[in-house]
């Protein structure tokens, strides 16, 4: 880098108005270095372009004035107010403060020229009341800060304020800043990209996010930054993409092995032809030489288990261990009995790793683990601390993955060089956008329920209905359907909604349903105690399990047929979407019932009519989309992806899909960004998004 770009790169305090306190102001709000300034967006804009003649002007217009002042006073009244005339030879305008008159005073000077701009009254000739004013000095050539053109208004706060950064203060920085650094500024996307997306060089687009030129440089300018961000994110992912295409070294897992085939023969219902298509799609990665780095999307109730289940068993045919790691020690505990009661008796050995087992019981995992005495092993995030050693780990299958962040995914793949990965997920994302948030990975879709499933009966009803509500499940329940009934858990009031469900669980045990076998089940329970109420509920003998969310993922008993969800409105449609799915899994009819509380919001009614009218996994995710925007919906973060300030994946659709392609052809024709006109592109990408990349190594 050269020496006259790297002034924008050091700290704002070399500005000369700036000094400590108002750089701790700005960093505050993440604003370090000059370039940061640059970047920090106006939040909306005032059109102040239009100036207009006093003489012409017209009662509620709201216009630009330029005038020069011919003197003041201060006038006593009902409101006392200090009175500024001014002229701009065609007639007479006079601008109202009622309040800082001794500053008024100090600071306007007969003669001078004034930018105003504000709303015309009219009182014994035009008025302004408080208008927004620049000072241009002894003639009408002056600069217009913030009158005169479209105005940027900075997101500001109380801190930022008494740091005089309100939007006028952003301004007048801006207007400074831009003007000496602005050549400063390295260009970050190379010409030929540029030229071919008819893009404006960055340092104007820079220039006229602040001070737009006019609402079409504006628009311009916008759409330069924005292909920029969604490049860079894409850029991001191209590179990750092929870091783990390219990297060699992965494991062949050449044969399928007997017991693989035995056990498919075996099963007690026929594999859908979405499930065998999704196996092939794995098992042809898991032959190649290239480590796998595969998702699986399917909806709730699917058949994701039985998926991951011949995965592993190919795995350990091939002489590896195969670790699954699941969110919630009730889903992994679950998940353990499944493969215990599939594989156990043909001689695979499998053994579960949960934070709860006491030190005796841990230390006998942990050797069985380390000794190749464990050929699948099965735990929740126990299985990324660092005394777990794997003997020799050729596969990671990771279920429910939007529930873990991006590190515990890397930690787990960093037990063993290069094992095959295969995440999976319950939440769709709408398919146009998944190429983004999944970009790194290749696909698989089970777009297929499993036969004789019938949808699910939703509907949602006020809490007043709740009698109904409780006499349909007596008398469901009586006929031998299995219920679940449950409580929110919000964090912050952790305490009073675990009461909710205990509570709960005690009235409705001594009463409504004291002629039924209840159970109860929170988070707050010892490991044994949870598995023991699950075992109980899954064998039939709990017949009405009261609980708080910890049932939300995975959990698989067929015979569960209705789910009741208290204070429905509170939860989100990717949740509630969640725990319907505990429902439906076998082929008798189910029911799913919302009980909202209280007067609901517009949002809350919108999530409970999508939930009633639809069963489709993937219509509900474009809704909540919708409803909660990308940032909420995605969790970013949690994918290792950048937050976008100015670009939406949602509504940049079309910008995202050319920068998509533009940093997808970089990167197959310069993996390593090292080419001459590459230059910008790399130094933009090393500083901002280093990081992120060092993460290379997560689905
Ligand atoms: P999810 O995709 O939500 O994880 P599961 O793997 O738990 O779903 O499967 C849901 C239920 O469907 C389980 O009880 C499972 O045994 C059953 N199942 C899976 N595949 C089939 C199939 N092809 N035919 C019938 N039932 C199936
Ligand atoms: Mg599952």
């Amino acid at each position: 880098m050269s020496k006259a770009v790297s002034i924008i790169y050091q700290p704002v305090e070399k500005l000369e108005t700036i000094g400590p306190r108002r750089a701790a102001a700005l960093n505050k709000i993440g604003i370090y270095k000059i370039i940061d300034l640059f970047y920090y967006f106006p939040r909306r804009y005032l059109d102040r372009s239009d100036i207009g003649k006093i003489a012409t002007l017209k009662t509620g217009q709201v216009t630009t004035v330029i005038g020069r002042v011919v003197n003041y006073e201060f006038k006593r009244g009902k409101r006392n107010r200090f009175q500024l005339y001014v002229t701009d030879g065609t007639s007479y305008l006079t601008c109202i403060w009622f309040s800082k008159f001794t500053y008024w005073q100090r600071i306007f000077k007969p003669g001078e020229w004034l930018a105003l701009n504000g709303k015309i009254s009219r009182y014994n000739g035009f008025q302004m009341v408080h208008p927004e004013f620049d000072r241009l000095g002894d003639n009408a050539e002056g600069e217009l800060v913030h009158t005169g053109k479209i105005i940027p208004l900075y997101p500001s706060s109380e801190a930022l304020t008494n740091a005089g950064f309100d939007s006028r203060g952003f301004r007048r920085i801006f207007v400074k800043i831009l003007k000496i650094y602005k050549d400063k500024v390295e260009e970050t996307i190379p010409q030929d990209i540029i030229n071919r997306q008819k893009l404006i060089p960055l340092s104007s687009a820079l220039e006229n996010i602040h001070f737009p030129a006019s609402v079409e440089m504006l628009e311009k300018a916008k759409q330069r930054l924005k292909f920029d961000e969604l490049f860079f994110m894409e850029l991001l992912i191209a590179l990750r993409k092929n870091n783990v295409t390219n990297s060699s070294g992965g494991i062949r897992f050449k044969k399928v092995g007997d017991r693989v085939r035995s056990l498919i023969e075996k099963l007690p219902f026929e594999l859908t032809d979405a499930q065998k298509k999704v196996i092939h799609e794995i098992h042809d990665d898991m032959k190649s030489s290239k480590p796998m780095n595969r998702l699986l999307q399917g909806d709730v109730g699917s058949g994701k288990t039985i998926v991951a289940l011949i995965t592993m068993l190919i795995a350990v045919e091939n002489g590896y261990q195969a670790a699954l790691m699941a969110p919630t020690e009730i889903l992994a505990e679950q998940h353990y009995l499944t493969l215990y009661e599939t594989l156990h008796h043909i001689g695979v050995k499998i053994i579960l790793l949960v934070g709860a087992q006491n030190k005796t019981e841990r230390q006998k995992v942990l050797d069985d683990i380390a000794n190749q005495n464990a050929d699948i092993i099965v735990g929740t995030h126990a299985l990324i601390q660092e005394n777990v050693d794997f003997h020799n780990l050729g596969l990671v299958v990771i279920d429910e993955q939007h529930r873990f962040g991006v590190m515990q995914r890397a930690k787990l793949r960093e037990k063993s060089l290069n094992p095959d990965v295969l995440v999976m997920t319950a939440t769709p994302i709408p398919r146009t956008l998944s190429m983004t948030v999944y970009g790194d990975l290749d696909v698989s879709i089970l777009n297929e329920m499993p036969t004789g499933r019938k949808p699910i009966i939703t509907q949602w009803r006020p809490n007043q209905s709740r009698a109904k509500i409780y006499r349909f499940v007596r008398d469901h329940v009586a006929k031998g359907a299995q219920t679940y009934i449950v409580f929110p858990l919000v964090e912050e009031t952790e305490k009073s909604d675990l009461k909710a469900a205990s509570d709960s669980y005690e009235k409705m045990k001594g009463g409504y349903f004291s002629q039924f076998k209840l159970g109860l089940l929170h988070g707050r329970m010892k490991s044994e105690e949870k598995e023991s109420v699950m075992a109980t509920f899954k064998a039939g003998d709990i017949q009405i399990l009261i609980s708080t969310t910890v049932i939300e993922v995975g959990v698989d008993v067929p015979n569960a047929t209705i789910m009741v969800v208290e204070h429905a409105e509170r939860f989100g449609i990717t949740q509630l979407h969640q725990l319907r799915g505990r429902v439906g899994r076998g082929d008798l009819q189910s029911y799913c019932i919302l009980i909202g509380y209280g007067r609901l919001s517009a949002e809350a009614r919108k999530r409970l009519d999508t939930m009633a009218s639809t069963n489709d996994g993937f219509k509900l995710a474009e809704i909540d989309l919708e409803l909660r925007g990308p940032g909420e919906f995605f969790g970013t973060k949690q994918h290792g992806l950048p937050d976008l300030k100015i670009a939406n994946v949602v509504k940049d659709i079309q910008l995202l899909r050319q920068a998509r392609k533009e940093a997808f052809t970089l990167v197959e024709h310069d993996p390593q960004l090292s080419h001459e006109e590459m230059l910008g592109t790399r130094h933009y990408f090393l500083r901002n998004y280093r990081d992120k990349y060092d993460l290379a190594w997560v689905g």
